[in-house]
């Protein structure tokens, strides 16, 4: 039996990808996408787009979001929420808050962006925004590439956005029990996004694992668009010891921006158990 081509994570510029919801499912649908979630950073407002969508184009769609969250000391962790009821009051009012920071925060990092030469920042990044609440570093970014500061967003966010550089501002975003208890009262699944891509020592990322299971988080991305095989390996082995539920994501933000397509990630190691299997 062909395996399910499920991808559970991917961006609309709802908050920082290049494509409407529906032109986002319409590209799922033409990579052979079965099972698509939409999971915007802290929004939900692509949801009823990206559904109706997959309904007329006869995709499996189910809800999403990408939560930022602040963890040990100053880390910013991604938490994917998955086949939630969107209408839940706790949920909308949660993510309304971690979005509520980011407009002060985008002023900061302009503000010190003009202090190493790149001025405008601000106003510049506003015009690759789709969402006026989802201002993020990817807008800060594109802005800084179209201006030739740099040939491409990897480099910027190597010289100016990364943690530690110029203009990155560290940030209080949601905790991490605060996310999952909303996803859980929302009837969702949490699930841990691209786990490779934290910079944590092999410890602290261990006790991030340990504290997320024990607040009731079920699942980890083990493959991811920005995972080499030896990682997909090595969450493999993580789901494994802890007994998390499986994830398969391409993180897709947009045609010529992103590690990999809508769909085209590999499959699973056959013996985990998806995320999606009780669905
Ligand atoms: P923010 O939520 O504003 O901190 O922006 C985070 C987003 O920036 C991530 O979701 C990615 O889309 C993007 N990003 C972070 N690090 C990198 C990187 N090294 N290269 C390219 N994009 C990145
Ligand atoms: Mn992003
Ligand atoms: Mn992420
Ligand atoms: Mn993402």
């Amino acid at each position: 039996m062909k395996p399910l081509n499920a991808d559970l994570h991917c961006h609309s510029n709802v908050s920082d990808g290049l494509l409407s919801p529906a032109a986002l499912v319409e590209r799922a649908k033409a990579n052979g996408v079965d099972l698509l979630a939409l999971t915007d950073h802290d929004e939900i407002g692509g949801l009823e787009a990206a559904r109706q969508a997959a309904a007329a184009l006869g995709i499996r769609f189910v809800t999403g979001t990408e939560i930022s969250v602040s963890w040990g000391d100053d880390q910013t962790v991604h938490i994917v929420g998955l086949n939630f009821d969107e209408r839940h009051p706790e949920l909308i009012a949660g993510l309304a808050r971690v979005r509520s920071g980011r407009d002060a925060r985008a002023e900061l990092m302009a503000a010190e962006l003009a202090k190493v030469g790149i001025d405008d920042a601000y106003a510049g990044a506003l015009k690759f925004v789709g969402n006026p609440a989802l201002i993020s570093r990817s807008h800060f970014a594109r802005y800084i590439v179209e201006r030739g500061f740099a040939r491409d967003i990897k480099t910027v966010f190597e010289h100016w956005l990364a943690k530690g550089k110029p203009g990155y501002v560290s940030h209080a975003w949601a905790e991490l029990s605060d996310a999952l208890d909303w996803i859980r009262m929302a009837g969702g699944v949490a699930v841990i996004a691209h786990p490779a891509r934290y910079r944590l020592t092999p410890a602290e990322r261990r006790e991030l694992f340990v504290a997320f299971k024990a607040l009731g988080g079920q699942g980890i991305e083990v493959v991811s668009g920005s995972h080499t095989e030896a990682e997909v390996r090595e969450f493999a082995g993580i789901a494994r010891e802890f007994g998390f539920l499986a994830s398969r994501a391409s993180d897709f933000h947009g045609p010529g921006e992103s590690y990999i397509d809508l769909g085209r990630m590999v499959q699973l190691p056959p013996d985990l158990t998806p995320v999606w299997e009780a669905w």
